[in-house]
C-alpha cells in the first residue's frame, strides 16, 4: 500500500506519575496521529512513602515507542518521518543511577513521598540567614515536594549510593534526565542533562541566574559533581541510540530536542506564551500555572514561583506562578485500588451521575498533607458530613468536587497575585475526560471551563518544543500551527450564592484536615 503523504513528525514521551505515553504528532497541523499508553506501578512500602522503579518507567517507554511505530505502519505512517522527539516528565521524583552499569541505586523517590519530614524539620532549624534563603533564591518552600530532600535522604540512607558518590560512579536526575540519559546511549555514552523547568524542581537551582547554586548545595550537604548538566528546554541534548529494540530501533539517530517538567509542557501546548495565561492540569495531582513573563514574581498567598519554560539556548527564560495540589486524580485512583467502590477511573462518573450531588458529605484527600495554598504536612484526609443516607456514589461525587474546591483555593490566591482574575480556565490532563468534573468545576469557580478537543497537551508542548529547537527547525510556535485543536466549554450552571455556600463548607473540612498528626 502506498504510503500516507504528511509533513515531519514529532514524537513525544509523557512520562507521568500514573502512566506513561509516548504519541506522535504531524508538525503542521498539531494533529495527534498515533500513541500508545502504559500504567505505571506505584509502590507503598510504608505509610507515607511512594516509590516506583526506574527500570520499570524506562521498559514502558521503549514499550510506548514500539506499539506507537506498530500503530503508525498500521496506518501506513513512515516512521522516519519522525524529526524529533520531545521529553515530557513527572517532576521532582528522584533517580540515583550508576553511571558504569546503568544500574538505578534506589527506587525512584516520587514526588508525592512523605519520608523526608523529619530531614525537613531538621534542615528548617538551620536555614541560614533569614527564613527567606531557599524561597528568594529557588521560589519554593522548604517542603518534602522537591528534590533536593529526597536526595538528602538517599546519601544518608543508601548505603549503595554513599559508595557510589564516594566512587564517582553516582548520578542524580529527574525523572528527565534518567530517561534521556538512557535513550541516547546510557553506559555507551548517554547525556546526562535537564531542562531548565525541571531543575527548577530540585531546590537546588537558582531560578534567577540560572545555574545550580553553591550555597544550597552546600546546605543539602549535595556534592555537585553528581548533578546533570542544565540545558534550555528546547535544543538538541543527544540522538536516540536503542540497540535492543527492533521496532524503537527504528528511531536510532534521531535528535531528542525537546524537554520539560510535565506542567510546564501543558503550560507550551496549551499555548499559554503571553503575561497572564494561565492553564490548569487535572491528573495525579492538579497543577494551576500562569505566566508571568520574563518576571519572577513571588507570592503572598502560598504559590510557587517556578521556571516556565526557555525555549531556545539564546532565548528568554519565562516564569510562572504555580498553585499545586498532591491529590487529584490520585483520590479516584485510591477509590479503585484501595476501597474498590469503582473498577476503572472512569467508572467514577457513572457513580457521581447517579446522584448528583455528594448530600452535603466533604471528602479532604490530603493523604500527603496539604500543599498550596497551605503547605501544612500536618493534614490527612477526611471524609466528613456523613448520615445514615451517604451512600458510594455521594463519595464518588465527593472527590470530584474535592478536586474542584482545590481548584478553586489556588485559583483565588492566584488571582489576589496577579491582580487580574481569570476570566475563563484552560485545563487538560487524564481527569478532563470526565464531564461532570469539567462541569462541577464550572460551577464552583463561576467561570467558563474551556478544554482543548485534544487532551494531550502536555506531550504536545514537548513535541513543540522538540520540533522548534535549532537544528530541527519543523515547527513553529505560532497558534495558527494548533489548526487540529479546538475547544469545548462548560458554562457555570448552578448561582454564585449556591456555589459559596459550597465552598466555604469545604473550607470548613479543610480546618478539620488540618494538625492531623502532630
Ligand atoms: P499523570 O500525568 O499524573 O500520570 P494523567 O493526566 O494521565 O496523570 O491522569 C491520570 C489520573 O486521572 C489518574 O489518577 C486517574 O485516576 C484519573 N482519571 C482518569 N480518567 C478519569 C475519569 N474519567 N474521571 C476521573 N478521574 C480520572
Amino acid at each position: 500500500a502506498k504510503k500516507a503523504v504528511l509533513g515531519p513528525l514529532v514524537g513525544a514521551v509523557d512520562q507521568g506519575t500514573s502512566s506513561t505515553r509516548f504519541l506522535v504528532f504531524n508538525s503542521k497541523t498539531a494533529e495527534l496521529l498515533s500513541h500508545h499508553q502504559v500504567e505505571i506501578k506505584q509502590e507503598f512500602p510504608r505509610e507515607g512513602w511512594v516509590e516506583q522503579d526506574p527500570k520499570e518507567i524506562l521498559q514502558s517507554v521503549y514499550e510506548c515507542i514500539e506499539k506507537t511505530c506498530e500503530k503508525l505502519e498500521q496506518l501506513n505512517i513512515d516512521i522516519s518521518n519522525i524529526k524529533a522527539i520531545g521529553v515530557s516528565n513527572q517532576r521532582e521524583t528522584t533517580v540515583v543511577w550508576d553511571k558504569l552499569t546503568g544500574e538505578p541505586l534506589y527506587n525512584a523517590v516520587v514526588w508525592l513521598d512523605l519520608r523526608t519530614q523529619s530531614t525537613v524539620e531538621n534542615l528548617s532549624k538551620r536555614i541560614p540567614g533569614n527564613n527567606n534563603f531557599v524561597k528568594s533564591k529557588t521560589g519554593l518552600p522548604l517542603s518534602t515536594y522537591f528534590s533536593a530532600v529526597k536526595l538528602r535522604w538517599l546519601l544518608d540512607n543508601v548505603r549503595k549510593v554513599q559508595m557510589a558518590v564516594e566512587e564517582n560512579r553516582a548520578l542524580f536526575g529527574t525523572i528527565d534526565s534518567w530517561l534521556i540519559w538512557s535513550l541516547t546511549g546510557g553506559v555507551n555514552g548517554g547525556v546526562h542533562c535537564t531542562d531548565v523547568t525541571n531543575a527548577s524542581r530540585t531546590m537546588l537551582f537558582n531560578i534567577h541566574s540560572l545555574e545550580w547554586d553553591k550555597e544550597l548545595c552546600e546546605f543539602f550537604g549535595i556534592p555537585m559533581e553528581i548533578l546533570p548538566n542544565v540545558r534550555s528546554s528546547s535544543e538538541i541534548y543527544g540522538l536516540m541510540k536503542i540497540s535492543h529494540s527492533l521496532k524503537a530501533g527504528a528511531l536510532e539517530g534521531v535528535p531528542i530536542s525537546g524537554c520539560l517538567g510535565d506542567q510546564s509542557a501543558a503550560l507550551v501546548g496549551q499555548m499559554c506564551f503571553q503575561d497572564g495565561q494561565a492553564k490548569n492540569t487535572y491528573g495525579t495531582g492538579c497543577f494551576l500555572l500562569c505566566n508571568t513573563g520574563h518576571k519572577c514574581v513571588f507570592s503572598e498567598h502560598g504559590l510557587l514561583t517556578t521556571v516556565a519554560y526557555k525555549l531556545g539556548r539564546d532565548k528568554p527564560v519565562y516564569y510562572a506562578l504555580e498553585g499545586s495540589v498532591a491529590i487529584a486524580g490520585a483520590v479516584i485512583r485510591w477509590l479503585r485500588d484501595n476501597l474498590g467502590i469503582i473498577k476503572s477511573s472512569e467508572e467514577i462518573e457513572k457513580l457521581a451521575k447517579e446522584v448528583g450531588t455528594s448530600y452535603g458529605c466533604y471528602f479532604v484527600p490530603a493523604f500527603s498533607g496539604l500543599y498550596a495554598p497551605y503547605w501544612e504536612p500536618s493534614a490527612r484526609g477526611i471524609i466528613c458530613g456523613l448520615t445514615q443516607f451517604t451512600n458510594k456514589c455521594h463519595i464518588a461525587f465527593a472527590a470530584l468536587e474535592a478536586v474542584c474546591f482545590q481548584t478553586r483555593e489556588i485559583l483565588d490566591a492566584m488571582n489576589r497575585d496577579c491582580g487580574i482574575p481569570l476570566s475563563h480556565l484552560q485545563v487538560d490532563g487524564g481527569m478532563t475526560s470526565n464531564k461532570i468534573l469539567m462541569q462541577l468545576q464550572a460551577d464552583i469557580l463561576y467561570i467558563p471551563v474551556v478544554k482543548p478537543s485534544m487532551p494531550e497537551t502536555t506531550a504536545l508542548g514537548a513535541a513543540m518544543a522538540a520540533g522548534a529547537a535549532e537544528g530541527v527547525g519543523v515547527w513553529s510556535l505560532e497558534p495558527e500551527d494548533l489548526s487540529a485543536v479546538t475547544m469545548e466549554r462548560f458554562e457555570p450552571q448552578i448561582n454564585a450564592e449556591e456555589s459559596e455556600i459550597r465552598y466555604s463548607t469545604w473550607k470548613k473540612a479543610v480546618m478539620k484536615s488540618i494538625g492531623w498528626v502532630t
